[in-house]
């Protein structure tokens, strides 16, 4: 048995196919099921995207690479050169003949979870030995989809000509006012995380970019522990001048159908092993205004007064009644941000907007105040300090465009994609109230 890399992989086992019979090629991947009949002993081995089945009976290969197999423990890294034999009964209906062995790292024993899932684990044993439990195809799959859902989402961006942009995420105070920072320590100064990219956007209309977006992180030190919510999650976030909500609704819409779209031609063995029909949502998605919110909460026998935010059970509420996405439009310019735009003709209204999926809220956006007046006396009425936005307000003084945008949580989006009903099943290594490690 050698031990070093000095072989190369020629094929993933998802690349080889009955056609390929006769052919010499070398596999490389983990020992997920080990069987030893005696005479014969049968490795699957597991690599990113599927399984394929090493076959070795004592009477046709050498001795000594029987006699490693039989050693070899669950969950090892093998490299394997061998003999590709059509086999109907073998899964994918090939089966590999070994010619070598190469145990390139072997693993301890007994495993801190099982990958082959025979043995199901709570999700805090599971984010434990998360390097393990991604090991599982159904755990795999969500984050292939994830790297397909941005993969489409830059692409669609960059086709309607958003420019990418990289904000700061230190930031020396709130983006909305409130208590829902994470403070660090800036030499000798007082610095925070950033909640959102919002204010640096809104400053790049006004430097002239037009349209941008950004994908990054957001930090919220909100201390809830629910199935939605995390205190680090990844924003997809976009800024366009010389549109309204509206405008920026429609692009999100269209952003959504096209994910969804590519995720389902792409991603179908990864939407297969979770169990998940996606449907490919008909345009344009449903609007419904706040106030037929309310009314529709309300016959839902849940008590939700005119002007009050979503709470859980309306969500709910809503989740029972409508199906898949849709807009909730019309919010109440109280409990909206200060550079949400009021309707003109009814400020007590905004060009405010929440895209829902069922029951779950997975992006909030708005037509943005652009006049300095207007801004000020929105910052002033939320009870926050003008000087403390004196660098953002400046930004508006000399040619800001009338904007708007939204922010898409990659995770709730994610999440509408796979099924999965817990976030922490979307983010590889959470951070929720308890959770710093691994
Ligand atoms: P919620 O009301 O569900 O707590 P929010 O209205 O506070 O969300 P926004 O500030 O509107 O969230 O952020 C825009 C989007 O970013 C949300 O619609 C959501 O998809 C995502 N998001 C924000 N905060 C979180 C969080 N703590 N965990 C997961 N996703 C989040
Ligand atoms: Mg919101």
């Amino acid at each position: 048995m050698i031990n070093s890399l000095d072989w190369r992989r020629t094929h993933y086992s998802r690349d080889v196919n009955p056609e390929m019979d006769g052919e010499e090629i070398t596999v490389m991947g983990w020992t997920h099921e080990i069987r030893d009949l005696g005479g014969i002993i049968f490795v699957l081995l597991r690599d990113r995207d599927g399984t394929i089945q090493i076959t070795a009976p004592s009477k046709k290969i050498e001795k000594e690479i029987f006699e490693d197999l039989r050693k070899i423990k669950k969950e090892s890294v093998i490299a394997v050169k061998g003999t590709i034999q059509e086999s109907p009964k073998a899964p994918g209906g090939v089966e590999l003949i070994p010619t070598s062995l190469n145990l390139l790292n072997e693993s301890k024993q007994p495993l801190p979870l099982d990958p082959t899932e025979k043995v199901r684990a709570e999700i805090d044993t599971r984010l434990d030995s998360r390097f393990l439990d991604i090991r599982k195809p159904a755990v795999s799959a969500i984050f292939k989809i994830k790297s397909r859902m941005l993969h489409s989402i830059r692409v669609f961006l960059e086709q309607n000509e958003f420019l990418e942009i990289n904000t700061p995420k230190l930031v020396a105070s709130a983006t909305e006012g409130g208590t829902e920072l994470f403070p660090i320590t800036y030499f000798e100064r007082e610095a925070f995380l950033g909640q959102s990219p919002q204010l640096y956007k809104q400053i790049m209309m006004s430097a002239g970019f037009d349209r941008v977006y950004e994908i990054a992180p957001i930090f919220r030190a909100e201390e809830h522990d629910t199935l939605r919510h995390l205190n680090e999650v990844i924003s997809i976030d976009i800024e366009a001048s010389f549109m309204n909500h509206e405008d920026v609704m429609e692009i999100l819409e269209k952003l959504v159908v096209q994910s969804i779209t590519d995720v389902k031609t792409h991603c179908q063995d990864d939407l297969d092993v979770l169990g998940r029909e996606l449907e490919i949502p008909s345009l344009p998605f449903e609007r419904v205004s706040y106030d037929d919110m309310v009314d529709m909460v309300n016959s839902q026998g849940v008590a939700l007064e005119y002007g009050e935010d979503m709470s859980r059970a309306s969500e709910k509420a809503m989740g029972e009644i409508m199906e898949g996405y849709y807009f909730i439009t019309d919010w109440p310019t109280a409990i909206k941000p200060f550079y949400v735009m009021p309707d003109e003709k009814n400020p007590e209204k905004s060009f405010a907007f929440d895209l829902m999926y069922k029951d779950l809220e997975i992006s909030s956006g708005a037509m943005r105040v652009h006049t300095p007046d207007l801004l000020l006396e929105r910052i002033k009425n939320q009870g926050l300090n003008p000087a403390s936005f004196e660098k953002y307000l400046a930004a508006f003084e000399y040619g800001m465009p009338p904007h708007a945008g939204w922010g898409l949580g990659a995770e709730r989006f994610n999440m509408t994609l796979t099924g999965v009903n817990n976030i922490r099943e979307t983010v590889l290594f959470p951070r929720d109230r308890r959770r710093l490690t691994p």
